[in-house]
């Protein structure tokens, strides 16, 4: 029974990130009618993990990233660079379309910034030569080229080469049409664009402190009057499990987070970031987790271009930035304890990675950054705090649970309800991820809906890697809207 008291709406978002804004735009362009309420503790949207600073803005489309094509049977396996790269192309099809619609400045959330993956061992130019080949035949990464020679390499980064001792074992793939996103500036353009729909409503500085689950709807309690809802999106980031676990969702059971918090080496010496135009990963280090890769970054903060390096990780309890030491203690219930504990003593490598991090020097990062740019001076450089990413820990098996590196959608299985854990490839596939909620819970086997989802996305429900005509297609379509030749 509906109570008349409380404001119906349709669908609530708990959390204003990326995903959130993404969700309700997606939602509105196929249904304007619909009602939707997103809930913001802060006081504006974007400012957690999608803000600038607190994540590293790599488009991620498989470019750069090593760990995206792990050898497999002692051959590198390019699928999981593939699927990561056509899931970017949704997205960029989303923000032009975006773009075009408001007549927005895409420089205000968009730049083009080369991606380049960079080894200095003969091991690793063996394994990065490799990896050329099986990405140079697939027609989404036609573009990439192989330089193996250190002048080469310097014309385009002279800070990698300069003062580096052994020139003989160095290598880089190079691709051009590679991007940095502020995901926080785009999550607000969003945001703006939505509110000019009278059915949606954004409550900021609102923090939600309790959901239940009575009559079919959603009940969220805030400081501000009660909302029933009969979808819910939980998109609160790091918060998500626990607002999971206070509405006892049978299918998150046994799951868990654990947090790992992020840490950048910045630098705004000009003569310093002048000499360095684009994005470049590396491997990382032997027995160090998949989020700890290494690069090195050109980035655009409020106008300003600076350098970043890292990610180093730091320890926390913490689930969001703005959140409390207590959040980790209190999200271990009875319910996934034994995932937590098998979690904790299958992966002590990871807990010797996190203490080692954490004991760390400047001169010790420094060392770090030195194998990429020997040259870098102590006094160019200092430490800021980049966002946390809680990462997912969930049954394996009846007895014990394992840790996950990437990102997983939850479903009720009434489909009322979607909930987004983990941390990686995030931002960067905030479309494709979201798509996959509409799909879920809205749309089933409605063609309307589908026709109206083809003038976001041109290619959708088409593999573009397997058309290159309309790939190319696509591309200078997004390429022009988005500035990014
Ligand atoms: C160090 C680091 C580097 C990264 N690098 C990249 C990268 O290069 N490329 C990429 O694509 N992705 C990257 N990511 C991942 C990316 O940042 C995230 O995937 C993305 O920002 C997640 O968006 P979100 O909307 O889920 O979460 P968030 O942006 O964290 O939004 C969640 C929101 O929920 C709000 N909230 C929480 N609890 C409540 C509550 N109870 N009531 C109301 N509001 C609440 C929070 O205040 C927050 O604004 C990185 C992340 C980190 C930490």
């Amino acid at each position: 029974m509906q109570n008349k008291s409380v404001k119906q709406v349709d669908v609530v978002m708990i959390g204003g990130g990326i995903m959130s804004a993404t969700l309700a735009t997606i939602l509105h362009e196929i249904n304007p009618d619909l009602r939707i309420t997103i809930y913001e503790k802060l006081s504006k949207c974007g400012q957690e993990s999608s803000d600038v600073l607190n994540n590293a803005g790599t488009g991620h489309a498989g470019n750069c990233e090593l760990n995206y094509t792990p050898k497999k049977n002692g051959t590198i396996d390019e699928s999981k660079a593939v699927e990561i790269s056509e899931m970017y192309e949704l997205s960029l099809q989303l923000w032009s379309f975006i773009t075009k619609s408001e007549n927005i400045n895409p420089k205000k959330f968009i730049t083009k910034s080369p991606h380049a993956s960079f080894v200095w061992n003969k091991s690793d130019v063996a394994f990065l030569k490799e990896r050329y080949e099986r990405l140079k035949i697939q027609p989404l990464f036609k573009n990439m080229t192989f330089l193996e020679s250190a002048k080469m390499i310097e014309k385009k980064f002279p800070l990698l080469i300069k003062g580096r001792k052994k020139l003989k074992h160095v290598a880089l793939t190079y691709y051009e049409n590679g991007t940095d996103v502020n995901f926080g500036a785009l999550t607000q353009l969003m945001i703006k664009r939505l509110k000019k729909n009278k059915n949606f409503k954004v409550l900021q500085n609102t923090e939600v402190h309790k959901v239940t689950n009575k009559n079919k709807k959603y009940q969220i309690f805030s400081h501000k009057p009660e909302i029933e809802s009969d979808f819910i999106f939980l998109g609160a980031g790091g918060n998500t499990i626990k607002i999971l676990q206070q509405l006892k969702i049978k299918e998150s059971k046994g799951y868990a987070a654990f947090p790992i918090s992020g840490r950048w080496l910045i630098c705004n010496k000009s003569n310093v970031i002048n000499n360095h135009q684009g994005k470049v990963y590396s491997q990382a280090e032997t027995g160090s987790p998949p989020m700890s890769v290494p690069h090195l970054d050109i980035r655009k903060i409020n106008g300003k271009d600076c350098l970043l390096f890292g990610p180093f990780a730091g320890f926390t309890f913490k689930f969001l930035k703005s959140g409390s030491l207590l959040d980790f203690p209190r999200s271990i219930k009875f319910s996934n304890l034994k995932e937590i504990i098998t979690v904790f003593f299958k992966n002590l490598n990871l807990l010797k990675y996190l203490i080692q991090q954490v004991l760390m020097t400047h001169s010790s990062r420094m060392k770090h950054l030195k194998k990429f740019y020997p040259f870098a001076s102590e006094k160019d450089w200092r430490l800021i705090n980049a966002g946390q990413r809680v990462q997912i820990i969930k049954p394996s098996s009846r007895f014990s649970g394992k840790l996950e590196f990437g990102t997983e959608i939850i479903y009720k299985k009434d489909k009322s309800l979607a909930a987004l854990l983990g941390a990686s490839p995030g931002a960067s596939v905030s479309a494709s991820s979201m798509l996959d909620i509409v799909e879920n819970c809205f749309i089933a086997k409605n063609s309307k809906s589908k026709s109206k989802l083809k003038k976001i996305f041109p290619s959708y429900g088409i593999r573009l890697n397997q058309n290159p005509s309309l790939l190319k297609k696509i591309r200078d379509q997004y390429q022009k809207i988005l500035k990014l030749r």
